[in-house]
């Protein structure tokens, strides 16, 4: 194991140890964010996005490792569905909108972004789209997902649909000009539609943050950040969007024993009912799927024996909640 790593991973330890990470924001009007008779408010989102996320990263044969992500995450959706469905935990699904498709024949029409480069990826091909597979879900099932679409929705638990673009771009605004930005939303709209459903939620993926005042032009109430891992309290833009800054993403570290992983999530779940704050928590489903059966279970089913002093929402929801009770309120943070 490499000694960085090592040192990384036991460095973080110490952080979370003394209450260093996640930092642990105050605000007087505390009791606005959480509705009574909660302590705390804990919401799990998930980036749903199977090949799209890695197809661009750079990294050597980046399209092999996007297939390898979305092997496993296509292998543990169904499971923490129904995990979701023994513990009653609703997840906000960030949705990559190709997913919603069953066959495609590619999308010549649509605008694209041009030539980037950012911290994960390299953009450098003729066409956005070159590794769609123009194909169909069964006979391509890492590049279009109605059918776990399906699962979520026909779901027990009251989960969200939310979106991550429709083909995973860069939405900074320096590299996403609104016209790209507007057709990848609107065909997530369109698809999300013949639903029944309206996207709401929104996460940028890897988090490149941008084009917000499209967003909500689009309807969207709320999107994701990581600039720091907070207990804290949303913040609402000028424009009326909602930040949720992370809490942690579930992720597994190998230098971390199962144990150790288990300690971590639920102590930061006990400090925000302590705290009286927000837990705003994520992850990618393609973790290993010993994850899925040892660690998560145990998460769960803290949140459920303990969900009379947690509400345990969508992104969604909580943005009703707040656009009804903190809406254009200024807050000490
Ligand atoms: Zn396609
Ligand atoms: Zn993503």
């Amino acid at each position: 194991m490499p000694v960085k790593a090592k040192l990384k991973a036991f460095a973080s330890k110490i952080k979370f140890y003394l209450g260093k990470s996640p930092i642990i924001e105050t605000c007087e009007d505390y009791k606005k964010f959480i509705p009574k008779p909660y302590k705390a408010v804990v919401t799990i989102s998930a980036d749903f996005e199977l090949a799209w996320a890695w197809q661009w990263s750079k990294t050597y044969n980046p399209v092999e490792l996007a297939i390898e992500k979305a092997k496993l995450a296509r292998k543990n959706i169904p499971q923490i569905i129904k995990l979701c469905e023994e513990y009653n935990i609703p997840i906000t699904w960030a949705t990559v909108g190709h997913l919603f498709l069953e066959s495609c024949e590619g999308h010549k029409e649509m605008f694209q972004l041009k030539h980037f480069e950012n911290e994960f990826w390299k953009f450098d091909k003729e066409d956005w789209f070159i590794n769609d597979p123009n194909s169909n879900y069964k006979d391509s099932p890492y590049w279009y997902a109605p059918d776990l679409i399906n699962q979520i929705i026909k779901s027990s638990v009251n989960h969200e649909i939310g979106c991550h673009t429709f083909s995973h771009i860069d939405c900074r605004d320096e590299v996403c000009d609104s016209k790209v930005f507007n057709d990848e939303i609107n065909e997530c709209k369109k698809e999300a539609n013949k639903h029944g459903l309206t996207l709401k939620s929104f996460v940028h993926p890897a988090h490149t943050i941008g084009n917000l005042d499209n967003l909500v032009k689009h309807g969207f109430t709320n999107f994701r950040t990581d600039y720091r891992n907070i207990l804290g309290f949303p913040k609402q833009h000028e424009n009326g969007l909602w930040e949720f800054e992370q809490t942690a993403e579930f992720v597994y570290r190998k230098e971390w024993s199962i144990e150790y992983h288990i300690f971590r999530y639920i102590e930061t779940i006990k400090r925000a009912i302590k705290t009286n704050t927000v837990a705003v928590l994520w992850f990618h489903p393609s973790f290993p799927p010993f994850v899925v059966e040892q660690i998560l279970p145990e998460i769960f089913n803290f949140l459920n024996k303990n969900r009379d002093e947690i509400w345990i929402t969508t992104h969604s929801m909580y943005s009703d909640y707040l656009n009804n009770n903190c809406k254009n309120q200024k807050f000490n943070y």
